[in-house]
């Protein structure tokens, strides 16, 4: 059984609850991140409370705790569960007023809620780094604020449900023509040495793996292009991978059942998930 930490106590997880009123159950009024941990430590939790930083003022919505706090509830919720590899969740809501009301409570009354909890996970082995993953597209009708990493994940879910429907194991979202992010990572191309992700704009989340990834291709004399692409675009490219905190680098060798490149996962995705792997081992606190 694990232990949760729920607005300020540690719990075993059957005994931590959350109000019925709770805004992030009834509105989807919170936000989100996932830590991964890698041989126990935390990576790029710097990143991540940054980012987490940014939705709540965006959504004008109170942090209960610090930054320094996080960290500490972060670990020490590694060390009682006793995790190794796996990721830290993260969720914050705008808390649980005395009745259900679209208008926002007043923060003096109303604190924020924070659940935080543990999932033990194979991140460095996953089998689907080996084989590579198959994507399907879908059309993305998510809302306008996608750079803000809230907990409205209906869509996402119903994507990952057709891409399973399908045979295939995940979805890249298409707006205009152009892909703007897998269900829950962000999308890459490779034509030559060059590697080719969307620009950043309020259409997508600001990866933090993507972050790290575009600068040690960088620093690997790899050429950035960040632009948008077309599914055929895709579908004709060299290689193909995604990014996310708990997958690391994943290359993606079918998308809508048309192999890309030679249909094998592809070089530079593999070089950059070791880098990517060497480096997070290393910076990892
Ligand atoms: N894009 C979406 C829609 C996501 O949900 C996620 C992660 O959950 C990502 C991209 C990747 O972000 P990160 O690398 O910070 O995990």
């Amino acid at each position: 059984m694990r232990t949760v930490y729920v607005n300020g106590e540690y719990l075993p997880e059957n005994e931590a609850k959350i109000s019925v009123f709770d805004r992030g159950f009834l509105m989807a009024d919170g936000v989100y991140e996932v830590t991964s941990v890698l041989d126990g430590k935390l990576v790029d939790f710097e990143g991540h409370a940054k980012r987490l930083e940014r939705s709540l003022h965006e959504l004008d919505m109170a942090s209960p705790v610090t930054t320094d706090e996080l960290l500490a509830i972060h670990r020490e919720l590694v060390q009682v569960n006793q995790l190794n590899e796996g990721g830290i969740y993260l969720q914050i809501t705008r808390g649980a007023p005395a009745d259900r009301d679209f208008a926002f409570p007043d923060p003096e009354e109303t604190p924020s809620s924070i659940v935080l909890f543990t999932q033990a996970k194979n991140l460095a082995n996953a089998p689907s780094a080996q084989t590579g993953i198959s994507v399907i597209s879908i059309e993305d009708i998510r809302w306008g604020r996608r750079d803000i990493k809230t907990v409205q994940l209906l869509y996402p879910s119903m994507g990952k449900m057709m891409a399973k429907k399908a045979g295939a194991d995940d979805a890249w979202m298409v707006e205009d023509g152009q892909v703007t992010e897998g269900t829950s990572n962000n999308a890459y191309i490779v034509k030559g040495r060059k590697i080719i992700t969307r620009q950043l704009s309020n259409d997508i989340l600001h990866g933090i793996t993507r972050a790290a990834v575009l600068r040690l291709a960088k620093e690997a004399q790899m050429e950035v292009e960040e632009r948008g692409f077309s599914i055929e675009e895709a579908q004709g490219a060299d290689e193909a991978f995604i990014t996310s905190a708990t997958t690391f680098v994943q290359p993606v060798v079918t998308i809508d059942g048309s192999s890309v490149g030679t249909g094998q996962p592809g070089k530079i995705a593999l070089r950059l998930r070791e880098i990517y792997i060497e480096e997070s081992r290393k910076k990892a606190l």
